[in-house]
């Protein structure tokens, strides 16, 4: 069975009564429903910020959702981690998703990749959005994305603090995220798995990251480099000025 809306297909009458409230805002209607319906985004890390991106994504009819994650989760996981169930112990955590977010919306299309993160799987996404927690992964990611001209929607989140950055490679501009976890110290790629981490502090980095998504798909996002930050314990956003690094291996040459 397949209830994916494809180029033309006009929306049914369940999908009007579905993404309605899309349907009433005016920069939305249903021209913007069709290209949340015929976009492609991968998610990378199905993790704490993976799942509410997956989430809202889904549930806004984002057609096809690729995820990209080697684990398998473990109890620890569930603290934070809100697509999971107990009895998901053990099993992969793209195919618990994948179960999930098709529970979510039936009109979309959801693929699985339980493998780690190569070059060759990015390719053609109209958005990859960066959920990972390790420095090699975001590297890769920002290179591909860079060198295939892919917008990329990066976020990480440590104790209280989340941290997101997005980048519009759609045009040839320098400053990647190579350019920025090389000097900031506030580095975005620190491992929150030993240092601990309040799972909604993810959740609103997530949340954020599926607006930017959103934000991209639709055409509004203007902001190449945007960075904002989330201290969790005082309740505060933060906008960051970001530069390119001239001599940035992945895009000063660009
Ligand atoms: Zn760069």
């Amino acid at each position: 069975m397949s209830a994916i809306t494809s180029n033309d297909e006009p929306l049914s009458h369940d999908q009007f009564m579905r993404y309605s409230r899309h349907l009433l805002m005016d920069d939305i209607g249903e021209e913007g429903q069709q290209k949340l319906s015929n976009s492609r985004v991968l998610i990378v890390g199905l993790g704490g910020l993976g799942c509410p991106v997956g989430l809202y994504l889904a549930a806004a009819g984002v057609g096809q959702l690729s995820l990209c994650d080697p684990d398998r989760v473990e109890l620890s996981n569930l603290q934070r981690q809100v697509l999971y169930r107990d009895v998901d112990s053990e099993q992969y955590k793209v195919s618990c998703a994948e179960r999930e977010l098709s529970l979510v919306n039936p009109y979309i299309s959801v693929i699985s990749y339980p493998t780690e993160i190569s070059a060759e799987l990015i390719q053609d996404y109209d958005v990859v959005v960066d959920c990972t927690d390790n420095l090699n992964a975001r590297q890769l990611i920002n290179a591909c994305c860079q060198k295939k001209k892919i917008p990329l929607v990066s976020a990480s989140a440590l104790g209280w603090e989340g941290q997101l950055v997005a980048f519009d490679f759609s045009q040839n501009r320098t400053l990647c995220l190579n350019c920025i976890v090389n000097k900031d110290s506030a580095d975005p790629v620190l491992n929150c798995s030993n240092s601990g981490v309040i799972g909604p502090v993810l959740g609103a980095m997530g949340s954020l990251q599926a607006t930017t998504v959103i934000r991209i798909l639709l055409g509004f996002f203007e902001q190449h480099g945007e960075m904002q930050r989330y201290d969790g314990k005082i309740g505060r956003w933060m906008g960051l000025t970001t530069q390119a690094d001239k001599n940035c291996e992945v895009c000063g040459a660009a």
